[in-house]
């Protein structure tokens, strides 16, 4: 059994939790891959590492002392080493550190210190080896990760026993340090994962997993004991924020289950994300919603153009300018001849005169109208296809809580249903379908 680990920010933010991530790794002999982000945020008014080092960048470019700012990150590593009782040479890692900033470094360099001291640490204090990411993790000049080459790395430099590797950082063709986008420390667990065969990749945080619904809206909230990756994808999209979108493919190729775990909570199984939950199900039927997510700030854009069915290239025309515009839009709930087009606000932010006044002038609609601050929230569940009346249980349950449906779309895959409220609706809307979709069934799984 191969299992890889990867401990979150939040997961090694002072000695304490460093003395947790030891318990989890050193209590199941599995666990021989470890890798880390930088140190995350002690408490509310703390920050991460991460963080800091980006805002030093600036001051080192435009000659403003970073000494402040850099000095914080020292402190907070020569508090590790002390309260851990570690011996290495962290003087001398800094000096070089600082050195290197004083030649002019890459912003990707500097960022990526936070993962190679985390690492540093905490190597020696499992006792295991410390494999620099930057020479493991190879990019290709594209910027994706070269999985060959990266294999062939990692396979010539795996001592014998435990390895600590950095997350978020590898090395580009010419050996120049690279950053993933923020997060990439799940990336780098996962490409991991694969290369090494692992039975399952632990992602361990701060949450025991996904939540039907976010418990800061619904506080009694129940785990999700698993998803299929498509869920994972249908909530992620609109919301529940547990894994870097990009992790998920190098564990998936190779059927690698993902575990979300709670470094704070060991004992909770967490949540499981499978390529295929049906042998599981079996035994322990889901809940027919998995998850209900959603997010608010989303702004309509509805035209009614007479006859526009029969023009052919219409809306090709019609889209052209969300792209000149480089707007993602996200759905297109339509009628016949009437269409909503659905973007994020903060896309449009500084471009939705321009989107509207071109629509008024190119395509001359018989009706426009612009509606801002719509939320869209999506029920997503493998165990809602083919269940009959569903989408009108749901809107009878919004209906008699007086929220009106203004979108709605359900694919045909019936994996999950999408719709679109007022924003100021958004927390009630959540609460009245986690009330009706899991806490009755809840209930009447215990009866
Ligand atoms: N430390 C990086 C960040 O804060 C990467 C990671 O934690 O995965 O985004």
């Amino acid at each position: 059994m191969i299992k890889v680990v990867k401990f979150g920010g939040s997961s090694v933010a002072n000695a304490e939790q460093f003395k947790k991530v030891k318990d989890i790794v050193l209590s199941d002999p599995a666990r021989k891959f470890v890798v880390t982000s930088a140190c995350g945020k002690e408490s509310s008014e703390d920050h991460k590492v991460t963080d800091l080092l980006y805002l030093c960048e600036p001051h080192v470019r435009y000659g403003v002392s970073y000494e402040p700012l850099f000095s914080l990150i020292e402190e907070k590593y020569q508090r590790i080493k002390r309260d851990l009782g570690l011996t290495l040479d962290l003087d001398a890692e800094f000096a070089k550190i600082r050195g290197t900033m004083k030649k002019g470094m890459s912003t990707d360099y500097l960022v990526s210190r936070g993962e190679y001291l985390t690492g540093l640490c905490l190597a020696e204090y499992l006792g295991y080896s410390f494999v620099d990411a930057a020479d493991v993790i190879a990019f290709a000049y594209n910027g994706e990760i070269d999985m060959e080459k990266t294999e062939e790395l990692l396979s010539a430099r795996l001592p014998e026993g435990g390895v600590v590797i950095p997350g978020f950082y590898g090395s580009l063709p010419g050996g120049a340090v690279r950053v993933m986008s923020r997060g990439g420390s799940d990336i780098t667990g996962s490409v991991i994962a694969n290369i090494v065969g692992a039975d399952v990749y632990e992602n361990w945080t701060d949450v025991s997993g996904i939540y039907v619904a976010d418990p800061r809206i619904v506080p009694d909230s129940v785990r999700v004991a698993r998803v299929n990756y498509s869920e994972l994808r249908a909530l992620s999209y609109l919301g529940a924020n547990v894994l870097h979108d990009d992790a998920v493919f190098p564990a998936r190729s190779k059927n690698i289950p993902i575990n979300i775990r709670n470094t704070n909570d060991p004992v909770n199984r967490g949540t499981m994300i499978l390529n295929d939950c049906s042998e599981l199900d079996k035994d322990e039927p889901p809940y027919t919603v998995t998850g209900i997510t959603g997010r608010k700030g989303f702004t309509g854009i509805t035209l009614v153009k007479n006859h526009s069915t029969t023009e052919v290239g219409f809306f090709r025309r019609l889209l052209s300018v969300f792209e000149d515009h480089h707007v993602s839009i996200e759905y297109i709930p339509s009628m016949v001849d009437s269409y909503t087009i659905i973007v994020r606000s903060e896309a449009v932010a500084n471009c939705l005169y321009d989107i509207v006044g071109w629509i008024r002038e190119k395509i001359k609609p018989d009706a426009l109208m612009v509606e801002e601050h719509i939320a869209l929230i999506a029920c997503v569940g493998r165990g809602m296809n083919h269940k009959l009346g569903l989408s009108g249980q749901l809107l009878s349950e919004l209906g008699a809580h007086g929220i009106n449906v203004k979108i709605i779309e359900l694919t045909s895959d019936e994996l999950g249903i999408v719709f679109g409220i007022d924003d100021d609706k958004f927390e009630e809307a959540i609460r009245c379908i986690y009330a009706k979709f899991i806490a009755e069934e809840k209930k009447e799984s215990r009866a």
